[in-house]
């Protein structure tokens, strides 16, 4: 799933590529993408794009007044092509064409159709729930002290930094850098940290920024569907922490995998990876 550096780049790139030009026709082939009717897409027929940005982890593509926010979820991606879409492919969600002849491409990998969009008037995409729950941003990093209150709660780190309404941006390949990078334990809860563990935590969101500024230097104006990303220690089990060598040790949960380095921040402990325990059971 991208997260806050991958889409933060996409928007970039989008914006760099797409401010200006002039909307000729929109199509959702996406059954269930659209989760507005009113206004309808071919209200953006005519209009210009004028910015593309990122909130949280969802892409917003603005035409004036009217703005696209998109979910992607877990397989979506957003990008621009230089040809349209054929009618076959069973990856297009919602097409935005140009005038120029490119073709504004949000697609979906996968079986499942999870990703979708909401056509908004741009000064109301902070009222819309998705956004408007969302915690503060975490990058760039919020004050010491907001970041403080948003994480004090009696829930373990991994999935507490995870959950959009509480920090934003942050999701399951992240999470594992930030806490790697602050020494911290997976299953420390935010409301156990002292002054000086909250202090660490909120100094290691820089790895999102240091993700952002790599991605700036090594992609080049077209991004590839899936990005290189710099991660140290997300799946990275079995190879030596780049920091002190021991071996990186995961858990893995039904859907996602969770790595870490014992020596440094779970005081030397492995812990019960839950798929072994499950089959053993
Ligand atoms: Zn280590």
């Amino acid at each position: 799933m991208p997260e806050l550096p991958e889409v933060e780049i996409v928007a970039r790139r989008l914006n760099a590529s797409l401010a200006g030009a002039v909307v000729e026709s929109v199509l959702a082939p996406g059954m269930n993408v659209m989760k507005t009717f009113d206004p309808p897409l071919d209200a953006l027929v005519g209009r210009e794009v004028t910015a593309v940005l990122r909130i949280g982890k969802m892409p917003v593509v603005k035409f004036g007044d009217l703005a696209l926010l998109i979910h992607l979820m877990s397989a979506g991606r957003l990008r621009v092509f230089d040809k349209r879409a054929s009618a076959k492919d069973r990856a297009s969600r919602v097409l935005v064409r140009l005038s120029d002849g490119r073709e504004l491409r949000l697609r979906e990998f996968g079986t499942k159709q999870r990703a979708w969009a909401k056509l908004l008037e741009t000064d109301a995409i902070g009222e819309e729930e998705m956004v408007a729950t969302l915690g503060p941003e975490a990058w760039p990093p919020p004050p010491l002290e907001a970041f403080a209150a948003a994480i004090d709660q009696p829930r373990h780190l991994h999935p507490l930094l995870r959950h959009q309404k509480d920090i934003a941006g942050i999701g399951r390949s992240w999470v594992d850098e930030i806490l790697w990078e602050a020494r911290l334990s997976p299953f420390k809860k935010g409301s156990e940290l002292d002054a000086e563990e909250v202090e660490r935590l909120h100094a290691a969101l820089h790895v999102l920024g240091d993700a952002i500024e790599h991605y700036e230097e090594t992609l080049g104006p077209e991004l590839p569907d899936k990005m290189p990303m710099p991660l140290k220690v997300h799946r990275r089990e079995g190879e030596p922490c780049p920091r002190c060598g021991t071996t990186i040790e995961a858990v893995f949960y039904e859907d996602y995998v969770m790595c870490y380095c014992p020596q440094e921040q779970t005081g030397g402990k492995v812990l019960k990876d839950r798929r072994l325990s499950r089959l053993l059971k």
